[in-house]
């Protein structure tokens, strides 16, 4: 993990596209990224982007997927983003598969329900999030790469209203709370998302310099 050898020299990001549809997560980017001193810019902020297929087998792999065609495609920097929650009684389940978890229609209450559901007689709950982020040029090579991971349980009642996802079942083995009772403040400190973009961060600062 880190700098990729290939392609560092004269190497001058001004601008970085935060490459991913989702809203609360782009929120989260933003923030996570406000101390590099680069601008950063949202899908929806460009006129012309495309839709990343993500069937990459690893965190990894739909990260740089979706940092480098968007990269392409749009001749800009973009930072690739991609996200999920492992469960150990599930064998690491949801995993990539986080965010279509229960099936085509997903959404973050049916995803929810569906874990509950799958370990509700299951005494150990371990699990944790996984981040992956992967910087791309605008040529499609991959410069950079960052993992961050959060360890906790899963409760089988939520908690809180802060986050998004499955934070409200996902307890911090530290605090004792769940991601969302914690809430977006704390979060910004200590999730997968935050470990990851800390690394990203001081990486542009360095090559922003
Ligand atoms: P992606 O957009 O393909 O990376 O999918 C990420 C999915 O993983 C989300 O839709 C959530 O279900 C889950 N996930 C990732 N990060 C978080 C988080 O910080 N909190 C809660 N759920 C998360």
């Amino acid at each position: 993990m880190g700098a990729s050898s290939c392609c560092l020299e004269n190497m001058l990001i001004n601008e970085i596209v935060l490459a991913t549809h989702n809203a609360k997560k782009l929120v989260e980017l933003q923030v996570l990224l406000g101390d590099s001193g680069i601008a950063s810019l949202s899908l929806a902020e460009l006129p012309d982007t495309i839709e990343v297929v993500e069937d990459g087998d690893s965190f990894r792999e739909n990260a740089e997927k979706k940092a480098v065609q968007q990269a392409v495609h749009l001749d800009r920097w973009c930072i690739g983003e991609d996200s999920g929650l492992c469960v150990d009684a599930l064998k690491g389940a949801p995993g990539i598969f986080s965010a279509r978890f229960s099936g085509e229609n997903a959404t973050d209450d049916l995803n929810n329900q569906k874990l509950v559901e799958a370990l509700e007689k299951q005494k150990r709950r371990s699990a944790h999030y996984v981040c992956h982020a992967a910087i791309s040029n605008p040529q499609g090579e991959v410069v950079f790469n960052a993992e961050g991971k959060c360890f906790g349980e899963i409760r089988l009642t939520p908690s809180g209203e802060g986050g998004f996802g499955y934070d409200p079942y996902f307890e911090v083995r530290e605090y004792g709370l769940t991601m969302a009772e914690l809430g977006n403040h704390v979060k910004s400190v200590i999730s997968h998302r935050a470990k990851a973009m800390r690394e990203v961060t001081r990486f542009l600062t360095t090559v922003h310099q």
